[in-house]
């Protein structure tokens, strides 16, 4: 990814959180704020965090596994905390770049109107793509889950209440349980939900806050860390034509992409899906590019 697309995309975080939860963003905020330290502001972590990522990222050997090694992101300390005693559960932010193939993944779940449409989208075009619904929305329109998972959508793990997982102090030893809470109550809701278990593969974390922390408490669930290639641009207020431009001016091999069901993604997926085929590429879910 460009760094030139970073601002977008921290602005594009800031406002999303906002538009899913006024409170998840101010415990976002607080949470930034405390990890920053004296002299530093939320957003100054959150870019610093991403850029550190990104240059992690850079480099990395395994196709579409990307800051698989520990990165420098982990909080200064002279003892490191328990939880990064283990194995860091590896991030991936782009598939396999030898193969036309591009993973479109959605978001949340706040518009029951917007999942539809993109399910409907998806069923006349014979496409599976990979959705990351915030836990507490599943049991809003179960029948609209039910059905994504029917239509052999891949679901995806992105915590029961959408709170940054950062956001939990990484020293504090409530931290560990309180991650494990949020992932393991989006599952049980999911089950619930269809009735059976249906283990999740991927989590894509809320506003794609990250640490080593949290990666090594992710470890212990076996999951992957999903991040993203290229950003729709909807929760910075993009509308429809821009989303459209946004996403095929970023397409490449193997990329992931990152949109949400809100209106203005699902109307701007048809055409998405219209010029990405035209160009040559295959749109399927997060599995289906690496
Ligand atoms: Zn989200």
């Amino acid at each position: 990814m460009a760094l030139a697309g970073l601002p977008a995309m921290i602005v594009g975080m800031k406002l999303g959180e906002r538009l899913e939860s006024r409170r998840a963003f101010l415990r976002w905020l607080a949470g930034g704020a405390l990890l920053a330290g004296v002299g530093g502001t939320a957003i100054g972590t959150a870019a610093w965090q991403i850029l550190t990522r990104l240059d992690s990222g850079h480099g990395s050997a395994a196709p579409g596994v990307s800051f698989a090694s520990p990165s420098p992101t982990a909080q200064p300390s002279p003892t490191p905390p328990p939880a990064t005693a283990g194995a860091l559960a590896p991030v991936i932010s782009q598939g396999d770049t030898s193969k036309a193939r591009i993973a479109l993944t959605f978001d949340d779940g706040f518009y029951p109107e917007a999942i539809e449409s993109v399910l409907d989208v998806c069923a006349r075009e014979g496409m599976q793509l990979t959705f990351f619904p915030k836990g507490a929305l599943l049991e809003r329109r179960p029948d609209l889950w039910r059905r994504a998972v029917d239509e052999g959508h891949e679901i995806g793990n992105h915590t029961f209440d959408h709170t940054p997982l950062t956001y939990f102090p990484p020293d504090d030893p409530a931290t560990e349980g309180k991650i494990l809470d949020q992932i393991d109550r989006w599952q049980a809701a999911l089950d619930a939900l269809l009735g059976s278990p249906h283990p999740a593969r991927y989590l894509r974390p809320p506003g794609g806050m990250l640490s080593d922390v949290v990666r090594a408490v992710v470890a212990k669930r076996g999951l992957q860390i999903v991040l993203w290639t290229v950003d729709s641009g909807s929760v910075g207020g993009a509308e429809a034509d821009q989303i459209v431009a946004n996403v095929t001016g970023g397409a490449t091999n193997g990329a992931i992409v990152l949109m949400h069901f809100i209106p203005s993604d699902a109307a701007a997926l048809p055409a998405i899906v219209s010029r990405l085929k035209a160009d040559g590429f295959t749109l399927t879910t997060v599995s289906g590019v690496l």
